[in-house]
């Protein structure tokens, strides 16, 4: 088990577009061994999902994983999942705005809207096709997740600059309800 290094906000790996990864690539064990380090970061630092890029691979590939952490208490039961080369196929028409985090842009949280509903399709670790429906906060990582292939950034998407915040603030001011 390794826990890697996240690149953080300004790192140019973060702005770059990935590479797609082919299916001899995938049996690769260099890219098997990359596969089980995000999982075990994204574990470690109570993410809900992590993009390759974030640890420094620019490659077209996103695990995540929904539940109880501390960093999302409120986050719904999702199974773990790896993406490889990850395509939005539909995007509902209706979207809604919630606060997201960024294991790259620690520390803060900011205000996005983005569609409720989504349809990928993606090959498993081991080139296997597969499709994913998911909606609400599932739908939402997932998006975030895929933005980072194309090197964006939810800091991109902020609803309003005014909208991001501290974590220690946000629980104190972020809904508003306290002045
Ligand atoms: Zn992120």
């Amino acid at each position: 088990m390794s826990i890697l290094k996240v690149a953080q906000m300004g790192h140019p790996v973060l702005r770059r577009v990935a590479e797609g990864v082919s299916p001899e690539t995938l049996a690769d064990p260099a890219i098997q061994r990359l596969i089980d380090d995000m999982i075990d970061t994204m574990r470690e630092l109570d993410g809900a999902g992590l993009a390759a890029p974030q640890v420094h691979a620019s490659k077209r590939i996103v695990v995540v994983e929904g539940g109880d952490n501390p960093r999302y208490p409120e986050a719904p039961e999702f199974p773990l999942t790896v993406l490889v080369n990850p395509t939005l196929r539909m995007v509902s028409e209706e979207t809604a705005e919630d606060f997201e985090g960024c294991l790259s842009v620690d520390g803060l949280v900011g205000l996005v809207r983005r569609p409720v509903a989504v349809v990928i399709d993606a090959f498993d670790r081991y080139g296997k096709p597969l499709t994913i429906e998911a909606e609400g906060f599932t739908a939402r990582a997932f998006q975030h997740e895929l933005d980072h292939l194309d090197g964006v950034l939810y800091v991109d998407r902020l609803v309003d600059t005014k909208k991001l915040f501290f974590r220690d603030e946000f629980r104190r001011y972020g809904r508003g309800e306290e002045e």
